[in-house]
């Protein structure tokens, strides 16, 4: 490496927004340690890539980003593979790219200095780990480093880590180990800098958010965090919960957001499944009573609660009748928001003794039945807000398609960013500003419309305001 010059990095994040978070993290601390950001692999010297070892595609996407990387990598160039692919697979990772020079866990992300120091040292090509054998055993050692990801006027601010629930499909749990919740005071004094940097959403994330401070002891800790939240960062607009455990979201947790307008009416749960059957043989909670009760108190206590939720189809003896089951309820509960995974056969988790017996045809066929009749109920329900006046945050501009129009592009509380709808905003908006939107047209995930009147005009640093 040259002496003279400042050294860089090249980060590549893959997978989930908790990733994301650690991404950030490792960025924060190679800017600390006197290293630049480079968006260029072939300028950096320490290329990063913080991998996704989730399911079946994610695991290939981060082993072709991997293997990419060797392909072009100088021998004056260090290669890191941290997250949830090195945690969980270890020295099989660098068999199958050989030219990766460390491996960094999923709770080792504050090595990353280390890590690059020790490579600056080595005397072999030997590879190096900094892998905790046991992610469970892995306590607090966070220090200072901040646990956001900021997306324009987005942040990402993560709670807690790892998860202690025994559903039988997710490696979580291998990879991540179990629950460990973050300080309120350190949640707290983040949500306050990222008021203070004008950001206008706070989405708070965690393998299992309803799970936050159970382990120290508090029965209603999401709750009580909600709460102080409001009272902290009066300035921030909406605060989004994502990831509610079904069975775990509770009365006062709906009280609280019920209270508060700070606290969008959006609801996270993911359900997997529901046919009681399917989901005791996912060990995941199957009483499909508490979901409809919760439901119901939910959209009676919190006007225009917009719901989403994830379901896994082609798990381990999912029949037709059980498949049924689940459209059945999905065409009763109408969400707003839906994700549909076929089932990853996962290698070490608890499902493994039940193989991968629907045949991936089947899969995609219930897959597909399944996203069209979401389909149909997602244009239903957004032909429903046409006329209606929502708050969008702007974050681009766009263009629909036969028009010359500046179009600016949004969310409303019902679009969480990345896995939700977007509202094409015509004749544009300020990038960074929530804008009241006039709502004129519906698509199946999408909305569109027009600005009534600008209100609570705020410049944020980096962001440029169009018109
Ligand atoms: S709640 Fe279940 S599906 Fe979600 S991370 Fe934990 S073990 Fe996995």
């Amino acid at each position: 490496m040259t002496a003279m010059t400042q050294k860089s990095f090249h980060l590549v994040s893959l997978g989930c927004a908790k990733n994301t978070v650690d991404s950030e993290s490792m960025a924060q601390l190679m800017l600390e340690g006197g290293y630049r950001s480079s968006l260029q692999a072939n300028d950096a010297d320490v290329l990063i890539v913080n991998t996704c070892g989730f399911i079946g595609p994610a695991k290939e996407e981060s082993y072709q980003v991997l293997g990419e990387l060797v392909a072009q990598k100088r021998t004056d160039q260090w290669l890191i593979a941290a997250g949830c692919l090195s945690q969980r697979y270890g020295k099989e990772v660098i068999d199958r790219v050989p030219g990766i020079d460390g491996l960094l866990g999923t709770r080792r992300w504050m090595d990353i200095l280390k890590l690059v120091g020790q490579l600056d040292r080595r005397q072999s090509p030997e590879p190096l780990y900094h892998l905790p054998e046991n992610a469970a055993t892995v306590g607090r050692d966070e220090g200072e480093v901040l646990r956001i990801a900021r997306q324009g006027a987005s942040a990402y601010l993560k709670i807690a880590d790892g998860c202690r629930r025994p559903c039988a499909f997710c490696a979580i749990p291998l990879i991540k180990g179990t629950l460990v919740s973050r300080p309120m005071e350190s949640i707290l004094a983040e949500a306050r800098a990222l008021q203070t940097a004008g950001i206008r959403e706070i989405i708070l994330i965690a393998q299992d958010s309803t799970d936050w401070a159970h382990e120290l002891g508090q029965r209603e800790g999401l709750a009580t965090l909600l709460e102080a939240m409001v009272n902290e960062v009066t300035d921030v607009d909406w605060i989004r919960i994502l990831y509610n455990f079904p069975g775990s979201v509770t009365d006062r947790q709906i009280e609280v957001m019920a209270k508060h307008n700070q606290l969008i009416p959006y609801l996270d749960m993911p359900l997997q499944h529901a046919h009681p059957a399917t989901l005791k043989r996912m060990r995941r909670p199957a009483n499909m009573d508490w979901v409809y009760r919760t439901l119901d108190k939910m959209r009676a206590a919190i006007p225009d609660l917009a719901l989403r939720s994830t379901f896994i189809v082609g798990y381990p003896g999912e029949t037709e009748d059980e498949f049924e089951t689940l459209l059945n309820f999905i065409e009763e509960i109408r969400f707003d928001r839906l994700g549909v995974f076929t089932f990853s056969f996962e290698p070490g988790t608890t499902s493994e003794p039940l193989g991968d017996p629907v045949p991936q045809e089947v899969k995609d066929e219930r897959k597909a039945r399944l996203m069209e009749l979401q389909q149909r109920i997602s244009l239903e329900n957004n032909q429903a807000q046409v006329g209606k006046t929502l708050d969008v945050l702007i974050e681009g501009h766009g263009e629909i398609e036969g028009s010359a129009e500046p179009v600016a592009v949004g969310r409303s509380y019902r679009d969480a960013p990345e896995i939700d709808g977007l509202v094409f905003v015509e004749g544009g908006a300020p990038i960074g500003e929530i804008v009241p939107v006039k709502i004129t047209g519906a698509m199946p995930y999408d909305l569109s419309g027009e600005v009534e009147t600008v209100r609570n005009v705020i410049t944020l640093e980096g962001l440029s305001l169009a018109n």
